[in-house]
């Protein structure tokens, strides 16, 4: 598995339909989420083909507690002695200890759209990827909105609730990047739609709420957009988050 080089010392790794990213400064390693619950020879794959070994990752972050992104988290922790960190309105969800965050909970949205090819695709891969039995984390570390957090790239916590209650972007000023996890995405899973925009209703569990976070995105300054699905996006986040409310729009 390779990590493309997408921003300094920040790394995608395109885990098929979605995206994890890797973070570096002086040989220290943050994961950004950990990709599907049987994700974790993917992850030992791209931190040994960027030279670093499981030793070397000292945090890893979530944006969010969907099975795709929170994904390996729990085995990452355990082999990797690393804090798994969440929002504080997300720990809960990430501990797998709220109500909502069973991936059941998804599937009366779901069907409907599997007549789409893109939704049939993700929803096939997600299966295989171990989606519908996620892996909790048993430990999390909370961080609050706001925070700068200690590690690679000095990622400050933008508050980006209604994809999931207590969903995150990661906005790294010194590195000109944004990540944006599940707040806006670059290709649709469920759609398969290209272009910023707010992901499918069928996966936003306060839709309402999603479209008010995109405000907390747009005045940041960026020039690179990096989300859970698709590729990355280069532009200001004024012009991302234009054209998210143009196609949610369509
Ligand atoms: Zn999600």
């Amino acid at each position: 598995m390779k990590a493309e080089q997408v921003g300094e010392g920040v790394h995608r790794v395109a885990d098929g339909l979605v995206n994890w990213y890797v973070l570096e400064e002086d040989g220290r390693l943050a994961l950004v989420d950990t990709g599907w619950p049987r994700s974790w020879p993917t992850i030992e794959g791209a931190l040994s083909a960027l030279g670093r070994s499981p030793a070397d990752v000292e945090t890893i972050l979530l944006t969010h507690g969907h099975p795709d992104h929170l994904g390996a988290a729990e085995r990452a922790r355990a082999a990797t002695g690393a804090p798994v960190r969440a929002h504080r309105d997300e720990v809960a969800r990430v501990r797998g200890e709220s109500k909502d965050a069973s991936p059941f909970k998804l599937v009366p949205a779901l069907v409907p759209q599997l007549r789409r090819g893109a939704a049939m695709r993700f929803v096939f891969q997600a299966t295989v990827q171990g989606f519908m039995t996620p892996k909790w984390v048993r430990e999390v570390d909370a961080f609050d909105t706001g925070d700068e957090l200690d590690v690679p790239g000095r990622p400050r916590v933008v508050a980006t609730p209604g994809h999931t209650e207590g969903h995150v972007a990661f906005h790294l000023p010194s590195r000109g990047v944004v990540i944006a996890g599940d707040e806006i995405v670059v290709r649709d899973p469920i759609t398969g739609a290209s272009g910023p925009r707010i992901p499918h209703d069928a996966v936003n569990a306060q839709p309402a709420r999603s479209r008010e976070s995109l405000v907390q995105l747009e005045g940041l300054e960026a020039d690179t957009l990096l989300t859970g699905h698709g590729d990355p996006w280069r532009g200001s986040m004024g012009d991302a988050v234009a054209r998210a409310r143009e196609a949610d729009a369509d």
